[in-house]
């Protein structure tokens, strides 16, 4: 037997009777004669006295050797802990294991870290030893409860009729807006598979097949560049239902998700969820993913600013832009370098600048503005703005794309500085999308949702005329300013799905080439359907109150999207290339030759390219050989220095202007004329002030 108990579950009920366990040793304490090892597995630890008096003279030994993080199996007898040894904090903390005997399972190398110190210890090498991490208490409970919220969720769509269908990895591209991964067909050289960015048009496929409720714990693959909140693989409850409304899901929605957290975290999400249409998010808060955990909304000031004599509200207004302003209570005593960060970050944000008035509690007000404004108007802009005496109010005068943008990213700013935000759970349904947005990078619409979503019929006579005003039946669920998944009611129809395509800029051929399967589905009978789809990893990362999504995928990748534990991605051979009738580029990226992952995921730099003499030859310097050896090992080092910086995590830092803080010098007029000895102060030899030097600065000297 290899384990009578596990180590966390031991009791004070256990005492006296005989045990096995067995787990990682998380750490030792030798004291002299008594040694302590505190065993682990994924309920927690158990103490394991070894004491000469009563372990085997092996299993001592063993104790004495072992390396932390080696597997052990450990017999003996449960006793109570000697008072001195006591330790509250822990759920085993009175009790220990006798041992007598011990045996090494499985010896563990020198560790990169031990998972179970509480020490930050760099991303890079977490992610490489994925397997030491996921031993980390933090990692033991996050996909534990990752799997428990999967699990509510599936009871929750079980009970409500849905049933789970998967749907295929290697399919055709689908629109959803982000570059595919793709995958060369080995059957049909020059031909790719490409890995679905959703299961969109499958469950919709499965709607006309008369599935009338779809869900799927669904991986998604999008090529995007990283950010903390997204990995190039995800997971989505994913869900489609026939014969429904846009209010339907709504209320599944609402149900499930209250479902998921009274179940799982023990809260009662109040319902109805808040609702928002898009146009209101954006006018009130600037963002269609409002952090509704606190208020501040935006005021709508034009018309007041428009009777002042300000220049800058004045220029806004005449190019046909809007001044809002955002009532910050309570805050009129902002401090000088308090209002230069706003400033600075609105213009960040892509303001020109900001003003202000500090209203203070004693009715005094503090602005640049009331040199434009007279008391009236400016009374008047106060009381539409909803300001009371002790408020700072700040201002967004611009394209309205602009203010709602600088105001948006304001609000959760100033929720950071002045700690708005609660632990709450704050859940918010946004309705009414338009159904497209201009792509300055595409030159042309694009949908902000998908194709497949169905615009409001009373909108469809405006495809073409003014496409910016027709809105979508699409919605977004947003949970604590962050978009946790979005769906729509579909087009069901082929007629309505090809103007769509064809508004989009599709030509007939390109919409019968990439779409025609669909519209063809759509042909034989299809029902009225509509669905949605969430993010799995991000509702668990926020339930966590986890701020990277690497922290509760097993194994995420890395911000370069490659794997530092396997090192993919990796080259392959050039068999494996021609089978699939590829042929790369650049012969630099064919296994052997490569800059890229290697297996012990770290990136392989060109390093036999190194070319000493070449680098002696342009410099014109002449090394010896041990010159070139250390010259060597230095432009290693520089490189492996580069790789680690490139490594670093930056995310959500602050970009460095100057590493150092400059100072203006002024130039001596006299230029700088060393000695020699300052001049060569470094020089590697010297004999009796004398220099051995290169020999092309003795030429220069000459
Ligand atoms: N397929 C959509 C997405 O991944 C969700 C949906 O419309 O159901 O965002």
């Amino acid at each position: 037997m290899r384990r009578t108990d596990y180590c966390g579950l031991m009791t004070e009920e256990d005492i006296g009777r005989e045990a096995i366990a067995a787990g990682w040793v998380a750490n030792k304490r030798d004291m002299g004669g008594v040694i302590f090892i505190d065993l682990a597995d994924h309920t927690g630890v158990l103490q394991i006295v070894f004491n000469p008096k009563n372990t085997s003279s092996e299993a001592f030994k063993l104790a004495e050797t072992v390396r932390n993080q080696s597997v052990i199996q450990v017999r003996g007898r449960m006793r109570l802990r000697d008072e001195e040894t006591v330790n509250p904090k822990i759920k085993t903390g009175t009790i220990e294991l006798q041992a007598e005997t011990g045996e090494l399972l499985s010896g563990a190398r020198q560790l990169p870290f031990n998972p179970v110190d509480d020490k930050v210890i760099r991303e890079d090498l977490r992610l490489q030893y994925r397997f030491l991490d996921l031993r980390s208490e933090r990692m033991q409970k996050n996909l534990r409860f990752r799997y428990q919220i999967a699990k509510s969720a599936r009871g929750f769509m079980d009970k409500e009729g849905f049933i789970e269908v998967e749907t295929p990895m290697l399919t055709k591209s689908t629109p959803e807006g982000a570059r595919d991964y793709l995958v060369p067909s080995r059957v049909h050289p020059g031909s790719f598979y490409a890995l679905p960015q959703s299961p969109q048009i499958f469950k919709q496929l499965l709607m006309a097949g008369g599935i009338d409720k779809y869900y799927q714990i669904a991986r998604c693959f999008r090529d995007e560049d990283l950010r903390a909140d997204r990995q190039p693989e995800f997971t989505q409850l994913d869900l489609e239902m026939a014969f429904v409304e846009q209010e339907d899901i709504l209320v599944l929605l609402e149900r499930l998700f209250k479902h998921i957290m009274s179940e799982e975290m023990g809260l009662d999400i109040h319902d109805p969820f808040p609702r928002l249409t898009w146009q209101e998010a954006m006018d009130i808060y600037g963002t269609d993913k409002p952090d509704l955990r606190f208020d501040l909304p935006i005021c709508e000031l034009t018309d007041l600013a428009a009777k002042s004599d300000f220049s800058i509200f004045k220029k806004a207004i005449s190019q046909g832009g809007v001044v809002r302003a955002l009532v910050v209570p309570g805050q009129s005593d902002f401090t000088r370098s308090t209002i230069d960060d706003l400033t600075e970050f609105a213009i960040e944000q892509g303001a020109g600048g900001m003003a202000w008035i500090a209203w203070r509690p004693d009715g005094e007000i503090y602005s640049i503005l009331t040199k434009y404004f007279s008391e009236e108007a400016m009374q008047e802009l106060l009381l539409q703005a909803g300001a009371s005496p002790g408020d700072f109010i700040l201002f967004s005068a611009d394209k309205k794309q602009v203010v709602r943008k600088v105001l948006g990213a304001m609000r959760n700013k100033l929720a950071d500085l002045l700690n708005l935000r609660d632990n709450s759970f704050c859940f918010l349904i946004v309705t009414d999308f338009p159904m497209f947005e201009y792509s300055e990078a595409e030159k042309r619409y694009v949908s902000q949702h998908h194709p497949f979503t169905m615009p409001y019929p009373e909108d469809i006579a405006r495809l073409e005329s003014d496409p910016e005003s027709v809105r979508s039946q699409a919605y977004d669920l947003v949970l604590n300013g962050t978009e946790l998944g979005s769906g729509s009611i579909r087009i069901h129809d082929s007629e309505t799905q090809r103007q769509i395509f064809s508004a989009l800029g599709l030509t007939e051929e390109e919409i019968d080439h990439r779409f025609g399967f669909i519209l063809n589905a759509f042909a034989y009978g299809t029902p009225p359907h509509g669905g949605f789809a969430f993010g799995l990893d991000r509702l668990v990362m926020i339930l966590l109150g986890e701020d990277s999504l690497r922290e509760i995928i097993a194994f995420p990748k890395a911000k370069d999207a490659s794997d530092p534990l396997t090192g993919a991605p990796d080259t392959v051979d050039r068999e494996q290339l021609d089978v699939l009738g590829l042929a790369l580029k650049s012969d630099e990226f064919v296994e052997g030759a490569q800059i890229g992952a290697s297996a012990s995921g770290r990136k392989k730099y060109r390093t036999a390219d190194i070319n000493v003499e070449h680098i002696a030859e342009i410099s014109r310097l002449r090394f010896d050989k041990s010159e070139m050896a250390e010259m060597k090992e230095n432009l290693h080092s520089i490189i492996d220095w580069t790789q680690q910086l490139e490594e670093v995590d930056t995310e959500g830092l602050e970009p460095t202007e100057n590493v150092y803080p400059l100072e203006n010098v002024f130039q001596t007029k006299e230029p700088f004329r060393p000695t020699p000895q300052e001049l060569l102060a470094n020089a590697p030899v010297s004999r009796d002030g004398c220099f051995f030097v290169p020999e092309v600065i003795a030429q220069e000297e000459e």
